[in-house]
């Protein structure tokens, strides 16, 4: 029984067994296996290698048919290379001597035979010396695809272990068979955490060297509050897990009920409290009561879910759903925001030196303009179904807010021609995430209807700290007296400015901060659907005068860790209604 310690990145309790999905970016999963499996995992090379051989059989007597006897040839050869003893033997001693599974022997095999065929001398030679390689590589993928199938056909639930956590690790599997996931890299505001934390799945990342101290089906419990991995718990921690989760289910069950109450704070201040919406997966058996709107609908995860760009009429029908469902309820629909970690398999950026200082967000968008105005028609068109707002994503300059402007009304010109029906209440905002904005909120405040404060950019761009670099991530510090003045000027200058400010950011999520933000002049949080019900009830405890306390506090501080105490005491203070133990491990030996 051993703990580890790591980054918490999404709150929440999970005990299960562990599922390998990489090793490293692109690599195959390999983990370690207890001596009692060997033989297994040698049989389950076997059962590979058959169905390798029958399926090159296959298409060795297709292509004789389709081609002639000189192209088919090649599955002969293949089919002969497997049935090498030599290499035979390199797997499963692999597997035999280091006690891993026969995935990683396969690997160890072709990365072997790859460079023995790179140390060969001239081209020519190389060129014409059969890669060795080549077949295993299939017996890999039989391997894979079958490991991934059986995965598919069991209901049980697992705890995915990865190197690194991006957004195809989360939504790997359906979202009831995820536990937790834990990985060995991964910022806490990198795109893969902030879908782990809409999708309600306790996850815990920074785990150096985690793959290699796992074995598959390892119990373990995942901590996603304290950043914990209990590797082999014993009976009396399960026995702790199980209480603090039904401690935790009775109090979420408390706030459920409660969930539909606005936020109004005991003096009478209302704060809208609105959900931020990743995927389309995300209104799935949500609650619309308990939001006022939804105040980020992060656009760029519909495209990620395709193969090629979304349509016009695809997007129109996705953006009415969700108008739909949201029952009147404003949504605001941010424009593409790619670039940066947010890449689309179907449309190649260049590589760039600074991803995150290059072509991202707007930037983007206003030079392939076909894309913004294709999703400016369909979001146009949704606009009669119900309260439509825009968003801008990384804007840095009024001149980028000036286009878009000319372009919404060029476009919306385009549509009431064709007959479309566009209502004429459709609001424009900027998300602000990059200091320029900050610095020129006078301006904007004349040019666009509302304002929504992007942290997790905000803080990586102040900072100058790359929000996804685990090298860097202990400097990623949103309570950094920088980051705090910068959201008080905002609030401050959209006051004077006459027009609503929201935070869109992960920093909105936290009930203690949200309460801070409120009292700064914040109107709105938006935060991911598990956040909202202790969002609402927080609001409902503290008086506006309590919350502008609090702000003036922690825009005093010098420091975070000033910030972090002033916000641990409204945490105790509202934990007991709640009904929530104050966070304190409940291990004591963390590694
Ligand atoms: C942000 O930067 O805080 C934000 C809400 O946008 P994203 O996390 O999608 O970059
Ligand atoms: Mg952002």
């Amino acid at each position: 029984m051993s703990i580890i310690k790591g980054t918490a990145v999404a709150p929440g309790i999970a005990l299960g067994p562990i599922h390998i999905v990489r090793a490293h970016p692109g690599g195959v999963p390999i983990w370690s296996i207890p001596s009692e499996e060997v033989d297994d995992e040698i049989t389950r090379l076997h059962d590979a290698l058959s169905l390798t051989e029958e399926r090159l059989d296959r298409q060795r007597r297709r292509v004789l048919e389709e081609a002639g006897e000189r192209d088919a040839g090649i599955f002969a050869v293949h089919a002969m290379i497997l049935q090498d003893p030599a290499a035979l033997k390199t797997v499963t001693d692999t597997i035999r001597e280091q006690c891993i599974n026969v995935e990683g022997a396969v690997q160890a095999l072709i990365d072997r035979l790859k460079k023995r065929m790179e140390g060969m001398q001239g081209e020519s030679v190389r060129q014409y010396a059969a890669d060795l390689s080549e077949p295993w590589r299939i017996v890999l993928n039989v391997l894979l695809r079958r490991e991934q199938d059986a995965l598919g056909a069991t209901d049980h639930g697992v705890v995915l272990a990865a190197s690194e956590l991006t957004p195809e690790v989360v939504t790997l599997l359906p979202r009831t068979r995820i536990l937790g996931i834990v990985t060995e890299t991964g910022g806490r505001y990198s795109h893969g955490a902030v879908l782990a934390r809409s999708l309600g799945i306790p996850c815990v990342v920074g785990l150096t060297n985690l793959i290699a101290r796992l074995e598959k089906n390892l119990q373990v419990i995942v901590d996603g509050t304290l950043g914990t991995v209990h590797m082999r718990p014993d009976g009396a921690a399960v026995d702790v897990f199980l209480g603090q989760r039904q401690r935790r289910e009775a109090r979420q069950l408390e706030l459920k009920s409660h969930a539909h109450e606005p936020a109004i704070t005991p003096d009478g201040h209302s704060v809208r409290v609105e959900v931020n919406l990743e995927s389309i997966l995300d209104l799935d058996g949500f609650q619309v009561e308990s939001c006022d709107g939804v105040g980020l609908l992060r656009t760029e995860f519909l495209y990620m879910e395709r193969s090629q760009f979304p349509s016009e009429e695809e997007q129109f029908r996705l953006y009415r759903r969700v108008l739909t469902a949201l029952e009147g309820r404003p949504v605001t629909f941010r424009t593409l925001d790619i670039g940066g970690d947010k890449q689309l398999p179907y449309f190649e950026t260049p590589a760039e030196p600074n991803p995150a200082l290059g072509w991202r967000g707007l930037r983007l968008t206003l030079e392939w303009r076909d894309l913004l105005q294709v999703q400016l028609r369909a979001v146009m068109r949704a606009s009669a179904y119900g309260q439509v707002r825009l968003l801008l994503p990384m804007v840095s300059s009024l001149e980028e807010v000036r286009t878009v402007h000319q372009i919404f009304d060029q476009i919306r010109g385009q549509l009431v021609d064709q007959g479309y029906e566009v209502s004429d209440r459709i609001e424009v905002g900027v998300m602000i995430e990059v200091p320029s904005s900050v610095w020129i909120m006078d301006q904007l405040v004349e040019e666009v209807d509302f304002v929504s404060v992007g942290t997790n950019d905000l803080t990586q761009y102040m900072l100058a700290v790359d929000r996804d670099n685990p090298r860097v991530s202990s400097l990623y510090e949103p309570y950094h007296p920088a980051v705090l003045r910068a959201l008080d000027h905002v609030a401050r200058t959209a006051r004077e400015g006459g027009i609503s400010c929201s935070v869109c950011g992960d920093m909105a999520g936290d009930y203690a901060m949200a309460v801070a933000l409120v009292g700064m002049g914040y109107h709105a949080l938006s935060a991911s659907r598990t956040f909202l019900p202790e969002l609402r009830f927080a609001l409902r405890q503290t008086t506006l005068a309590d919350a502008q306390l609090l702000a003036r506090q922690i825009l005093k501080a010098k420091g975070p860790a000033e910030v972090r105490a002033a916000l641990d005491g409204v945490r105790s203070q509202l934990h007991a209604g709640l009904g929530e133990e104050t966070p304190s491990a409940p291990f004591t030996d963390v590694e």
